[in-house]
């Protein structure tokens, strides 16, 4: 069967690589010159590795990247980071058990308390009583005020903004629960692993176009033509990984019914600035320091080579400053220039002399990086099945309870190959 595939983010290369292995003529379209989407990366000259766009580790309980990784036979390291907060001007370490047990900004009930509505999160399986929890309602009742508005709340306002006074308690078990101590990586950064994808898709003989981007998806009889730049392909199924608003956007014909069901799931845009430095940021080791004050323009700072071993880019120390936020936040159109000068009086709280190692610095956003996860989020899901035969919509907002990610892609990649080879959709 002639199969198009719209977009090589991982859920693409995935479903590319799945389809190929049954026996099917795949073709994918990608409007970028590089393979992986959100998961993508890059590499600055005498670097070993590539670097990624945004700060992406597994889990090591990501049991379908994992295998997807062997299965492919790319090699991925196990390593166990420092993941800390940042309270009151300091930072402490705050990623075990132990750890919160003898966290000092809280007495020891206090701190008994929210372990124990953690433990509570992390045990339960099941998710499906708290879909229509309101997180921003039942964390300050479980482990009291004080826990909630020092840790959780801040965090909340820094992913959702707006939105977090209605975030699906589900998504936030599911954080709790999928989180380990211990984190995977991929040797030679994501954009290598997606790269040995790619070299697996073409020697099945997949077709993979780069800079080719969709602008019009229509059904014409039996089959589904694509429109690219003047161009025009055919085909007899069409798997759509894009967000659900392009879709919309590029697809003649769909009911109006089924546009307003999608236009329901909302997303936010992400902002990241990558700094080079040849010196060390968070110099007690942290890799990820979530930011627990939102008068902060900074959601969280992740030292990448304080996870990754600094030798494998030149010795330079990489450091990521991240940031959810609306496309149409004033934040989300300035320049790096313009950003770095926004930053600076903050990440000068932490290290005051950074600009003095700083090496360069690069600007990535991406206008679709994060559904809201809101108390409606499991009735407003659109199913793979689109109203046009034989186009399939298969992204990341349609992972649910737990957080978009790899594993998720490349676990969704695979089902929609097997349920299209037995012909079930
Ligand atoms: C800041 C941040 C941190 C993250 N951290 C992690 C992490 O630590 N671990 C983890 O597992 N996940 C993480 N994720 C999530 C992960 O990146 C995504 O879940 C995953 O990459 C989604 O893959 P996808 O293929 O579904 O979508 P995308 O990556 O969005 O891929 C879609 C592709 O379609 C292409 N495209 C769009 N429109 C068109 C068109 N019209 N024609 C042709 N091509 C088109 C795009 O260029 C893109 O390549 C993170 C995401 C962000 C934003």
């Amino acid at each position: 069967m002639k199969i198009a595939i719209i977009g090589a983010g991982i859920e693409g290369l995935s479903v590319a690589l799945h389809l190929l292995k049954l026996g099917h003529d795949v073709t994918i379209f990608e409007k970028s010159d590089l393979p992986g989407g959100l998961a993508s990366g890059f590499k600055e000259k005498n670097w070993r590795w590539t670097l990624d766009k945004y700060y992406h580790h597994f889990f090591t309980n990501d049991k379908n990247a994992l295998n997807f990784a062997k299965e492919i036979e790319h090699d991925v390291l196990i390593i166990r980071p420092k993941t800390s907060v940042y309270i009151d001007g300091k930072i402490y370490q705050l990623d075990s058990p132990s750890k919160v047990l003898s966290f000092s900004k809280l007495n020891i009930f206090e701190r008994i308390r929210m372990a124990a509505v953690l433990a509570f999160l992390k045990f339960n399986p099941f998710w499906k009583i708290f879909e229509n929890i309101n997180t921003a309602d039942f964390l300050p009742k479980a482990m009291g005020k004080k826990a909630y508005g020092m840790i959780w709340e801040p965090q909340l306002i820094g992913k959702f903004g707006d939105s977090s006074k209605n975030i699906s308690l589900a998504w936030f078990w599911a954080r709790i629960k999928k989180r380990t101590t211990e984190l995977a990586y991929p040797k030679g950064g994501f954009l290598e692993f997606e790269n040995t994808i790619l070299k697996k898709i073409k020697v099945l003989k997949g077709n993979v176009f780069f800079k080719s981007e969709v602008s019009e998806i229509k059904k014409i009889d039996e089959k589904i033509t694509i429109k690219t730049a003047n161009k025009f392909y055919e085909f007899n199924k069409v798997i759509v990984t894009i967000p659900s608003r392009q879709f919309l956007k590029i697809t003649k014909n769909l009911p109006d019914d089924y546009r307003k069901k999608a236009e329901k799931i909302k997303t936010l845009g992400v902002l990241n600035l990558v700094l080079r430095l040849k010196e060390k940021f968070l110099k007690d080791n942290t890799y990820w320091l979530s930011i627990c004050d939102n008068s902060w323009p900074i959601m969280a700072i992740v030292e990448h080579t304080n996870f990754v071993d600094k030798s494998n880019y030149n010795n330079e120390h990489l450091v990521y400053l991240g940031k959810y936020l609306q496309s149409n936040d004033k934040l989300f159109s300035k320049s790096k220039d313009e950003l770095i000068r926004i930053y600076d009086p903050f990440l000068k709280k932490i290290n005051k002399n950074y600009k003095e190692f700083l090496v360069d610095y690069r600007l990535f956003k991406d206008e679709f990086a994060q559904p809201v996860v809101d108390t409606n989020y499991g009735k407003n899901i659109l199913p793979c099945e689109t109203p046009l035969e034989n186009v399939y919509l298969v992204d990341m907002e349609q992972v649910y309870p737990w957080d978009r990610g790899t594993n998720y892609a490349i676990e969704m990649g695979e089902k929609i190959a097997k349920l299209i080879e037995r012909n079930e959709i």
